[in-house]
């Protein structure tokens, strides 16, 4: 097995904690929350999840999971009813249930609590804390100031609360079009932290929502809804992304301000990938713009992408737990989660074979109508898992680059005059081989030895080389998918002037090619994991048939990416 790559972060290994972890186990320790440990992952049901949500989900879920009686909310994030669609909600537990964890009876959604964020808008206003403004969103974002300047009070800052009660009722009742008000709190126009000043809480939005239909026309903002779901389902702990960190002083003032109940904001540092992007406008864009097979294509890093590849949610759960949990923003290697689905990979995909760049082999000393059946393991260590019979016949394919004319003297594969063993089969040796009028090898001579069947002497003699084969006359013609990063740049987000991510697509990111298999392969129901021995991992794609297998390439035997890395310089 090749080393882990080395994580940027650090790891929590042994009884060492990272920080959120730290903090917690300080709030469980002083009686905090009465000890209590309830977080909870908050989607916007506005795309697949991807990579970096597995890093929250593990980590939220996962610190649930180590404390007693701990718990994990799934809770939609639904208030923008323009990008957020009924598949998505799917999707989003379909992934969150794959990779392991359970969210109890039921998932939460914003949307259920739209007349509780109605009541604390009122609550605000009658406070005198909130007030709904006229001005145009364009007058709004100038009286805003900048980070050196303050910002102006709007002329609509000082209405009495009785004005702004009507007005806010009035637009709950669609009386105003869209954009034409919103509801602001009141805070205080010469913040340093441009989010205090005055944010908008509601807006305007005639949109048919997935789960409220057309009931409202405004809608709450993230900012406001987030604090008070989590307030209303008794979360302790609110871990999010850095970026929410300026807000972080607004979901304070909310909840102090309405005088209800306090979770805690924990920021973290994103997941970034080398050579991939994760951000779902920018994967919405790869899918509608027709640049891979749709959100679950092998090459997207989204739950559902990398399920389609092959990868096991155990690899996944190794990744974010060797990557860890951090302060600071930093790159981790896509190798590193390659080494998880091969670790995992190794231990229990099936072994089976594959021929995916074939050359004909013909043993002429053997009997132009026999058939040998040999029956081999489907894992080295796991007798469990059985055993399957392959046929053998006078005809063979193995792998062209399984023969050399001329070959070094460290080549142990098969070259004229040398012998090798056929895995579990036979010792051939190579007598001569046939050429077409490029010179190109159609065909390989051999003859084998009847007294190795099973692939071993008697006489205790000795070959270096085991290679793997497939009979043509019982291959079966399969068409696999063969997987490189998506895009040649590491990072694909640093865009050189005049370009777009796109333009760092990996044209070869896709190639697909026919390869020849022993029968029991086109067997494989979609989703099953094998290893094609000497090759690499492979996993049944949702378009393979018994008549037409398809296999996508998970991960090759060794680092690929590395490869395509070392090529590009
Ligand atoms: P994107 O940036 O892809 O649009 P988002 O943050 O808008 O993602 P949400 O659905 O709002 O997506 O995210 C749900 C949760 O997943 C949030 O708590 C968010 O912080 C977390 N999350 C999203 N992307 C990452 C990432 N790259 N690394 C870690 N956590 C992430
Ligand atoms: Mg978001």
């Amino acid at each position: 097995m090749s080393k882990a790559p080395v994580a940027p972060e650090e790891k929590n290994e042994g009884t060492s904690l990272d920080f959120i972890r730290t903090i917690i186990a300080e709030d469980c320790e002083s009686g905090k929350y009465d000890g209590r440990v309830h977080t909870r992952f908050p989607p916007e049901p506005n795309g697949y999840l991807h990579l970096g949500h597995a890093k929250s989900i593990c980590l939220n879920f996962g610190i649930a999971q180590e404390h007693e009686g701990g718990i994990c909310n799934l809770r939609f994030d639904d208030t923008n009813p323009l990008k957020e669609e009924d598949e998505y909600v799917q999707s989003i537990q379909e992934d969150v249930k794959w990779l392991g964890f359970d969210w109890g009876e039921k998932p939460f959604y914003t949307s259920d609590y739209f007349e509780v964020l109605f009541g604390h808008a009122v609550k605000l206003i009658e406070m005198g804390k909130a007030y709904v403004d006229h001005s145009t969103p364009e007058a709004i974002r100038e009286m805003r100031g900048t980070l050196t300047e303050p910002g102006t009070e709007s002329p609509y800052r000082n209405r009495s609360v009785e004005e702004n009660l009507d007005l806010f009722n009035r637009m709950r009742n669609g009386e105003f079009a869209d954009g034409e008000c919103v509801l602001r709190a009141k805070i205080d126009m010469a913040s340093p932290n441009i989010i205090m000043r005055d944010p908008a809480l509601y807006r305007i939005r005639r949109a048919t929502h997935h789960r409220t239909g057309d009931k409202w026309c405004m809608y709450p903002m993230y900012d406001f809804a987030h604090c008070l779901s989590d307030s209303q389902e008794h979360i302790t702990h609110s871990i999010c992304t850095l970026e929410f960190e300026n807000n972080r002083e607004l979901y304070d003032w909310l909840l102090e301000t309405l005088g209800v109940y306090r979770p805690q904001q924990i920021e973290f540092a994103r997941l970034n990938l080398t050579h991939t992007v994760l951000s779902k406008r920018k994967l919405i864009q790869l899918v509608e713009e027709g640049h891979v097979r749709g959100w679950d294509d092998p090459r997207m890093p989204t739950i559902s992408g990398l399920r389609r590849r092959g990868c096991p949610p155990e690899a996944i759960r190794e990744f974010c737990s060797r990557i860890g949990v951090a302060k600071a923003d930093s790159m981790v290697d896509a190798a590193m989660l390659e080494f998880c689905m091969r670790e995992k990979l190794n231990e229990v995909a099936p072994r089976l074979m594959g021929v995916v760049d074939p050359v004909k082999v013909v043993i002429t000393n053997y009997p132009e109508d026999q058939v040998d059946e040999f029956e081999m393991p489907l894992h080295p260590e796991l007798e469990e898992y059985g055993k399957r019979k392959v046929p053998f016949s006078r005809e063979l394919y193995i792998e062209r680059a399984d023969f050399r004319e001329e070959a070094p003297k460290k080549f142990f594969r098969l070259t004229v005059g040398k012998e090798v063993r056929l895995r579990y089969a036979y010792y051939v040796t190579c007598t001569d081989v046939v050429k077409d009028e490029n010179g190109e090898i159609t065909e390989i001579h051999c003859t084998y030895d009847p007294e190795t069947k099973g692939g071993w002497s008697e006489d205790g003699r000795k070959v270096k080389g085991t290679l793997h084969w497939v009979s043509v006359k019982h291959a079966v013609p399969a068409e696999v998918r063969l997987y490189e990063p998506l895009f040649e740049k590491e990072n694909p987000n640093k865009v050189e002037e005049g370009k777009t991510f796109i333009d760092y697509i990996n044209p070869d990111s896709e190639k697909v090619i026919t390869a020849y298999l022993e029968p029991r392969l086109a067997e494989c129901k979609a989703g099953e994991r094998v290893q094609f021995e000497r090759l690499g991992y492979y996993c049944a794609d949702l378009d393979t048939t018994a008549e037409k297998p398809v296999f996508n390439r998970t991960a090759t035997l060794r680092d690929s990416w590395k490869r395509v890395e070392r090529n590009q310089k």
